[in-house]
């Protein structure tokens, strides 16, 4: 018998290891060639005689037509929800809870259908439009359902009365559940609403208005008026609204806040945040990389409370760069509908061009800059996972909302010197603490000037915990009980 050839002991390992595409089926929606207005339970077009094109950002694919919103359908908008606000706010609460109950069943129904259309017109890969767009913005309709009928346990001893007509208007990071997280609990409390979807992805708030017919939300109460920033505009200075629902940059929250003044329209603001995510030398080293991970790397870091600072305790400092840039050479960037994809496409060329500005700030202020070695891919676009180490306080990368996938590394020696070094922004929306020790947490907790602070995890979401900021953070809180009081009144 001749000699047995050995198997080869070597393996390459990236071509052992690669994953096959898994392309998540996309002819599950079929977006329609134009979307109107949703006015009055119909879809109209524009007065403005105006439309324009969304495309897809990772592959520059144009998607559908909609409608550009003027000052005029905006008007016609905002009277349509005050005449829909005299019968709905006076409709049994446990009739309105029903309507809300059928919305969030339909979202599960169609929540493939829904997932799909929002990585297409926003990017965002589909493992995380499918498992946390979706069930959290089905979770606010039916965890807000729940309140319709109970508002006077929500507030024992105050007669809670709905407030008119809401004016809300959503950016394009979560645009189906930043929709949710504004339409539930106005509509528990009574409310009608016009709102407005960001100007890169309007899609899914046209597919949720069809929802609104299937779940037969009667004409008028929910109303979307597309359109840019002037839509917006108009929006806020109509004078039929009651309330004011903002969430987006802090520049134009400001905006708002002085168009305001004077009126008697109660606001909410939600706005950015450039969160610190803190690690302890006592905590659990692997989970923590996987925390820091998803808080800055989760929907490419377009997200208000991104842990975008990594405060880190310095005898851990290098151990934890080791271990950070061993993981994110593992994160896969690419087609947004590949179900293995971690890192999607960015919004739009805009946001692009000020993520690429700030990194290019970063370099010249003298930090160092780590991308792992990835392949982008050439149409739509595309920014690789970044971290910055060597970071002080008064880089512009440790001050100002990036609002990408862009990490900066700064060290700390003791808690006090954390909690100032965590607080020196002009933001306070969330924060991260890693430690083993849930005094530290409970500790850190009470000086941490952050709307939300996360022991030991990052970036979690539930629809009964309020959500909102400090500072140029913004004011109100969304989610929760407290989620309920900016859309009442009480006598
Ligand atoms: P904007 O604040 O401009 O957009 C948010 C929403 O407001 C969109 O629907 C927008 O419409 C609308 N809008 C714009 N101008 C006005 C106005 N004058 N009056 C009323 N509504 C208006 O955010 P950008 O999209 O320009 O993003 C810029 C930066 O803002 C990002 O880099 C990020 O740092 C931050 N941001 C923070 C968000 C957060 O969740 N806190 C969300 C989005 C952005 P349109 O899209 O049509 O212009």
């Amino acid at each position: 018998m001749g000699a047995v050839e050995k198997p080869r002991a070597e393996v390459a390992a990236t071509a052992a290891w690669d994953y096959a595409p898994a392309p998540e089926a996309r002819d599950i929606v079929s977006f329609e060639r134009r979307y109107g207005l949703f006015i009055g339970g119909e879809q109209v077009a524009p007065r403005s005689r105006s439309w324009f094109t969304t495309i897809s950002p990772s592959t520059e694919e144009p998607l559908a037509e909609v409608a550009q919103g003027g000052q005029k359908d905006v008007a016609l908008a905002v009277d349509a929800a005050r005449e829909a606000f005299r019968t709905w706010s006076r409709r049994k609460p446990s009739e309105r809870a029903k309507v809300l109950f059928r919305i969030a069943r339909i979202l599960q129904e169609r929540a493939r259908e829904l997932a799909v259309a929002e990585s297409l017109d926003g990017g965002k890969p589909i493992k995380e439009s499918r498992d946390v767009d979706l069930p959290l913005a089905a979770a606010h309709f039916f965890y807000y359902a729940g309140w319709a009928d109970k508002l006077e346990y929500a507030f024992p001893g105050r007669r809670p009365r709905p407030l008119g007509v809401a004016a809300q208007i959503v950016p394009w990071n979560f645009p189906l559940l930043m929709l949710a997280w504004k339409i539930a609990p106005a509509l528990a409390c009574g409310n009608t609403v016009v709102l407005k979807p960001a100007e890169t992805t309007p899609l899914t708030a046209m597919l949720f208005a069809d929802v609104c017919r299937q779940a037969e939300v009667p004409p008028g109460v929910v109303n979307i008026v597309t359109g840019d920033g002037s839509t917006g505009a108009y929006l806020v200075r109509e004078q039929g609204i009651d309330k004011v629902a903002f969430t987006g940059s802090t520049d134009v929250g400001k905006a708002i806040q002085r168009e305001l003044a004077g009126r008697e329209v109660s606001l909410t603001l939600e706005l950015g945040g450039k969160a610190a995510n803190i690690v302890f030398d006592d905590c659990a080293l692997d989970q923590a990389v996987e925390g820091i991970v998803n808080g800055i790397y989760f929907n490419q870091g377009h997200v208000c409370c991104a842990g975008s600072r990594l405060l880190v305790q310095e005898s851990i400092h290098d151990q934890l760069v080791r271990k950070l840039k061993r993981r994110m050479a593992t994160l896969r960037v690419g087609d947004p509908l590949d179900k293995n994809t971690d890192v999607g496409a960015i919004n739009s060329s805009a946001q692009l061009e000020r993520i690429a500005e700030l990194v290019q700030s970063g370099v010249e202020e003298g930090a160092e800059l780590y991308q792992p070695p990835c392949r982008l891919p050439e149409k739509g676009w595309w920014f690789a996972p970044t971290v910055f180490t060597n970071v002080a306080q008064s880089h512009r990368i440790a001050q100002e909302e990036i609002f990408g996938p862009v990490l900066s590394v700064l060290t700390f020696r003791t808690p006090d010197e954390a909690v100032e070094k965590a607080n020196n922004t002009m933001y306070g929306l969330s924060a991260g603490v890693w430690t083993e020790k849930g005094s530290r947490i409970l500790w850190m907790a009470e000086r941490l000037r952050s709307g939300v602070v996360w022991g030991n995890t990052f970036n979690r979401f539930d629809p009964s915990s309020p959500f909102g900021g400090y500072k140029e953070s913004g004011f109100g809180r969304e989610g929760g009980r407290h989620g309920l009081e900016p859309y009442l009144r009480f006598e």
